[in-house]
């Protein structure tokens, strides 16, 4: 445990480091926040009005490395040199949301996965927000859980945690855990190995005990093979789309069923939910089971899940023009979520793809384009990788190298009743800033035509 008055730096001045400053500083701690980039305008000031010592470009090392507790923002990755100094030297190192719940009494549901993340994290806030508990959202969506205790505390806390966060908070323990998937993605922080980014992912339940819950998707091999054989203390529920279970939630053709010890707990017309697609259906049924957990009515469940509004750039309807429909699915920058995203897929698709590859292997997507995919607009500096894969399968494809000259060419080719899909399956920085920025664009672009 931090003692008072012990010195803290903040390495990284994003929201993590910046909410991670304040609450610091707000419990009495001695508090130095340094970032080797310029840190933005807005956080620079909230730190100069708290009057809290900073510097940006640069790593004033003695001065670092003399912190009893080091709070390291997601984005550093161990292997950076100042990291490694700290560890040599045995500078305990923890994450933002470790530090910040040293100070709540907050039950938390905590929600990780390779994809999925925002959307379930989203939704349990909804249900929870709507059924009157008090709540609060954060993590790695929307505000730092530090910034959000700023205020006060709250009696549950809705944490999105990436593998990151995790890997640096060594003693979370959340009431309710929720493991959606784990796909191969941001492995170049785990020496390629999947069996590390697993890992880290799991620490997610590692400290549960018998009355906390993990929810997870045994559909996922590589996620539930993990959890089936750790040794694990928390009441396991398992979610599906494969098959009827005793106990946990599946979805047969028509509805989604929550069971416990065979007994009907929930049930709801899969039409109903606001979000499609199976990717979503796995999403609902974790929200779903988390709520059912906390005890809130069935009818306040059913209402969210069907009125629920879905992020942007996330499978987001954009316009339907001469009968063509857009699709904006920028934050698909893997090929898991891509996958899902063609597979959802009820028409012929022009598939706008392509950017920053991951190492991505195209082959699991083979199918699926074979099936739908009329056309490729590759939108990517280098599209060689795509061209590769899916030439000999796709009649047309083409290059593009803005959001704009794409949906011109989606246009030109598409067709009455068939759908413009931006699902990308590469991160975005060869061309946009990030994600966000890729989706607008294309977005405006669409309101253009
Ligand atoms: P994350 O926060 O984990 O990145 P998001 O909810 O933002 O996840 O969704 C990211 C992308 O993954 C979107 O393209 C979305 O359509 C897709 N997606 C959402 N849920 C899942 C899921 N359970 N499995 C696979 N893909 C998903």
């Amino acid at each position: 445990m931090i003692k008072n008055n012990s010195h803290i730096v903040v390495l990284g001045a994003g929201e993590s480091g910046t909410g991670a400053a304040l609450l610091a500083s707000q419990k009495g701690y001695s508090v130095f926040v340094s970032d080797h980039s310029k840190i933005d305008a807005k956080y620079k000031s909230e730190l100069l009005k708290a009057q809290i010592d900073f510097e940006e470009t640069q790593h004033s090392e003695s001065r670092i490395l003399s912190a009893q507790t080091i709070i390291k923002s997601p984005g550093i990755p161990n292997t950076a040199s100042i990291v490694q100094k700290a560890i040599e030297k045995g500078i305990e190192i923890i994450s933002e949301i470790e530090f910040a719940l040293r100070f709540s009494k907050a039950k938390v549901i905590a929600i990780t996965g390779s994809n999925g993340k925002t959307t379930t994290t989203s939704m349990c806030y909804h249900i929870l927000s709507q059924a009157g508990l008090d709540v609060a959202v954060g993590g790695n969506i929307g505000d730092s859980i530090a910034r959000i205790l700023l205020q006060k505390d709250y009696d549950y806390l809705v944490i999105e945690m990436s593998s990151f966060q995790l890997d640096d908070s060594p003693s979370i323990k959340p009431y309710i855990a929720i493991l959606l998937n784990i796909t191969a993605d941001h492995l170049d922080r785990y020496e390629n190995s999947i069996e590390k980014y697993a890992l880290s992912k799991l620490q997610i339940t590692t400290n549960q005990d018998k009355d906390d819950y993990l929810i997870y998707n045994i559909d996922d091999e590589v996620s539930s093979n993990l959890i089936e054989k750790s040794n694990l203390n928390p009441q396991k529920i398992k979610t599906t789309l494969q098959q009827k279970l005793e106990n946990g939630a599946y979805a047969d053709q028509h509805n989604l069923i929550i069971n416990h010890n065979n007994k009907t707990q929930f049930t709801m017309s899969l039409n109903e939910l606001a979000l499609q697609g199976k990717h979503n259906y796995y999403n609902s049924m974790a929200a779903a089971v988390a709520a059912n957990l906390i005890g809130l009515r069935k009818e306040t469940i059913k209402a969210c899940l069907t009125n629920f509004q879905g992020q942007p750039h996330r499978m987001e309807f954009v316009a339907k023009i001469h009968g063509v429909e857009y699709i904006n699915d920028s934050k698909a920058t893997n090929v898991n979520s891509a996958w899902y995203a063609l597979e959802s897929m009820r028409k012929p698709v022009v598939w706008i793809a392509g950017g920053k590859d991951k190492g991505n292997n195209y082959g699991e997507l083979e199918h699926l384009v074979k099936e739908k995919v009329t056309a490729i607009i590759c939108l990517g500096k280098d599209n060689s990788k795509i061209k590769k894969a899916f030439g000999s399968i796709v009649e047309e494809i083409h290059e593009a190298d803005t959001a704009y000259k794409a949906v011109q060419k989606a246009y030109r080719i598409a067709q009455k009743d068939q759908i413009v899909l931006l699902s990308p399956c590469c991160a975005s920085f060869d061309l946009f800033e990030d994600y966000k920025d890729r989706g607008d664009q294309f977005k405006e672009a669409v309101k253009a035509l």
